[in-house]
């Protein structure tokens, strides 16, 4: 019998010549950080209006150097959604703060912002929220919460490179801002990621931070007065990144095209909840995933028999993402199953369709076709 190959739910899609390019940069004899990196950050800078932009080897170490940055750790505390890849909750964990979790929009999924101000303290250094495709944290509102009760923002934009609002991109305004370039993302070098700072001197340290904690002294040695990591991008995915970024317009437009075709075609009885329907031709949104909420409490198996289901068609799906807050080591914080309803409905209902570049038209019919017929089948 011919196989279909599966359809992957994430799948970056790299050319000849991106591939040509890096053969080019094995060649050249310099692979780890250099003169690409440099590229990259300008490309990366110009596309944030300017803003300085440093990149390091994932957006996991961009969150942890910028938490080092706003010089956040023992004592402090960061609210933040649970609503978010375990990243958020590690890296705050890891340099000694304590998360502080509200919940979010059922629909949208982002920071709930009415919480987040209930939740400031004495002890508040941070707002750290992630941005979900299709529909950003209220900028204007965050950034003005922020400076009226004198916090940092992290912007965790690992998913939502290329997003807008009110027609700036994400990253060309607000505090400090993360990107990812891990496969599954809008654009990739591999694994990477990127940090969006506010001057100069935030950018050099970031360089230090980076790279042992290292500073070079007039006299031609180093020294080191901070712990610092070992987190640069070498060249080689530099290389990959900067030939991607080029083509981060022509991907947003597909990925826009195949969410357009999901809304159109996507029907179950019971229903799923479905993200928020785009507002419009150029609308500024993204869309790096297509996650739905599917009807558990009326069907009679659970989700892991539905993604068993389309797996055996050979469609594979995401749960993106897991409570962080009921993680084992979210749990070591105090919280407990009712604390974040949205949330925990979330992470206990949530698929992650297949949604990438490469998909084609058929394959979004198909994944559609899958679910309404194991819906269907498994109505209570
Ligand atoms: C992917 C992702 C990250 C981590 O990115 P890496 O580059 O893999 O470290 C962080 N936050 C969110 C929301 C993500 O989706």
């Amino acid at each position: 019998m011919p196989s279909v190959p599966p359809l992957k739910f994430a799948s970056p899609l790299l050319d000849e010549e991106t591939i040509a390019d890096v053969a080019q940069v094995l060649r050249s004899g310099h692979i780890t950080s250099g003169p690409w990196v440099d590229a990259f950050e300008r490309e990366l800078s110009r596309f944030c209006d300017g803003r300085p932009v440093r990149v390091l080897n994932s957006a996991t170490a961009a969150v942890e150097v910028a938490l080092q940055l706003a010089e956040i750790g023992p004592g402090d505390e960061v609210i933040t959604c649970a609503q978010s890849f375990f990243t958020v909750l590690n890296m705050i964990v890891k340099v000694g703060a304590t998360p502080v979790f509200v919940d979010c929009d059922l629909v949208t999924r982002n920071i709930d912002l009415a919480q987040v101000e209930a939740r400031i303290g004495p002890r508040t250094r941070a707002i750290m929220p992630t941005h979900w495709p299709g529909s950003l944290v209220d900028m204007d509102a965050l950034h003005e919460l922020a400076r009226r009760r004198g916090i940092r923002v992290i912007e965790d934009a690992a998913l939502v490179i290329g997003s807008q609002w009110k027609g700036r991109n994400v990253g060309a305004f607000g505090d400090l801002v993360t990107f990812s370039f891990h496969p599954n993302k809008n654009i990739t070098s591999i694994e990477g990621g990127a940090l969006v700072v506010n001057d100069a001197a935030e950018a050099r340290r970031i360089e230090a931070l980076r790279f042992h904690g290292i500073e070079r002294l007039p006299d031609g040695t180093r020294d080191v007065a901070f712990p610092g990591g070992k987190f640069n991008l070498p060249d080689v995915n530099a290389r990959i990144g900067l030939a991607q970024l080029a083509r981060l317009p022509e991907f947003l437009c597909r990925r826009r095209a195949l969410v357009d075709r999901y809304f159109a075609r996507f029907s179950t009885d019971p229903a799923c909840v479905l993200p928020p329907p785009p507002p419009g031709a150029n609308d500024g949104q993204s869309w790096n995933m297509f996650s739905v909420l599917l009807p558990i409490a009326d069907l009679t198996l659970d989700r892991k028999a539905f993604r068993d289901a389309l797996a055996a068609e050979g469609i594979m799906t995401g749960v993106s993402y897991e409570a962080l807050h009921l993680s084992t080591l979210g749990r070591r914080f105090g919280y407990h199953r009712g604390d974040l309803p949205n949330t925990e409905r979330i992470s206990d209902s949530t698929v992650t369709l297949p949604l990438h570049a490469a998909m084609t038209d058929a394959d979004v019919d198909r994944v559609c076709a899958a679910c309404t017929d194991f819906i269907a089948r498994h109505k209570r």
